[in-house]
């Protein structure tokens, strides 16, 4: 695999905790636990306002953070690393050129031109998603897929198709995208309503949503698919590509969790260590060729999700040690 960044040997980071009699008990537990009961605890962990209810939850966001996805995957899959949101980005362009977004600065074109996935990269991507196995024999990656990176989801004439075919091949999970909502129609709303989308998170770019928009958002709030974001407060830097004001950022936080419980996949099925690589400078392979524990369990994004998570910058590519990320 061609690293453009390299991290030491596994000893320069500390072991983790052993908290395996805690997991082998809760195992034990699970065994005889029916299913639906199984399945209702893990989407009640994965909703963050149970993390944001709790007193002081700012300062220990991340690890609380992991604790929540870390018991979520043990639960789903029987071990505590696996990822519980896939993004996968369709398509590679936008219709909007906002200041805090690096693929809009001007020099970013000529490394990330104007590209759709292609069919048998994407069809590949979730095939692989839907063998992946989990406890109690059952299969099927049944966390968050979401169709979008840098690029505009709603541009990509196959939006509905491709939701489509996620849906047949992977029935459990929660499906959608964030969008601009510049081309939502309620045409293509109904027709992603129709096979099966179960969100669509959209962001007032401009600070507040369009009458149109709105309108959409009312007219069916009873789906509860369509959800309409406040405006953007804090931003992320995105490891250094772009310049915030200070007042704009979060304070920084001593570890970065995210790539332990998400995996980013660019346009052409290469999978990144998290959405602000938008340069693609961290490639660790791609599920498309090689499956998915090939990558998700090679040795280097393994190290790198653990530097992360021990905060051990000085071990991380150059985009880590520059990055100020909300948490
Ligand atoms: S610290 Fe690294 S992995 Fe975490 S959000 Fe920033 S660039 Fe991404």
């Amino acid at each position: 695999m061609d690293q453009q960044f390299e991290i030491q040997a596994d000893t320069a980071i500390t072991p983790e905790k052993n908290i395996s009699g805690f997991f082998s008990r809760l195992h034990d537990k699970l065994k005889s636990a029916p299913i639906e009961l199984v399945q209702t605890a893990r989407l009640k962990i994965r909703n963050n306002n149970v993390l944001y209810a709790i007193p002081g939850h700012e300062s220990w966001l991340p690890l609380l953070k992991l604790a929540a996805s870390e018991f979520s995957s043990f639960i789903t899959y029987g071990r505590t690393d696996m990822p519980l949101a896939v993004g996968v980005e369709t398509v590679a362009s936008c219709t909007r050129k906002c200041s805090y977004c690096p693929v809009s600065k001007q020099e970013f074109p000529e490394t990330r031109p104007y590209r759709v996935m292609r069919d048998e990269i994407y069809n590949s991507i979730i095939d692989t998603l839907s063998e992946i196995p989990r406890r109690a024999n059952q299969k099927g990656f049944n966390g968050v897929l979401h169709l979008n990176g840098y690029g505009e989801p709603t541009i990509d004439k196959k939006i509905v198709q491709r939701t489509e075919y996620a849906r047949k091949k992977l029935p459990e999970a929660t499906i959608g995208f964030y969008s601009n909502g510049d081309n939502l129609t309620e045409d293509l709303y109904l027709q992603l309503r129709n096979v099966g989308i179960n969100e669509i998170i959209m962001t007032p770019h401009d600070g507040k949503f369009s009458s149109r928009l709105q309108d959409l958002g009312e007219k069916y709030f009873e789906d509860g698919i369509l959800k309409l974001n406040p405006p953007l407060t804090k931003l992320s830097n995105r490891g250094g590509n772009i310049n915030v004001a200070e007042a704009l950022l979060q304070s920084p936080t001593n570890r970065c969790v995210h790539p332990s419980f998400t995996m980013e996949i660019t346009v052409d099925g290469t999978t990144i260590l998290c959405a602000s690589d938008a340069l693609i400078k961290t490639p660790l392979g791609n599920i498309s060729k090689s499956g998915f524990h090939d990558v998700w369990d090679n040795k280097y994004y393994r190290q790198m999700r653990r530097a992360l998570r021990h905060g051990k910058y000085d071990l991380l590519p150059e985009i880590c040690r520059r990055c100020r990320i909300p948490n």
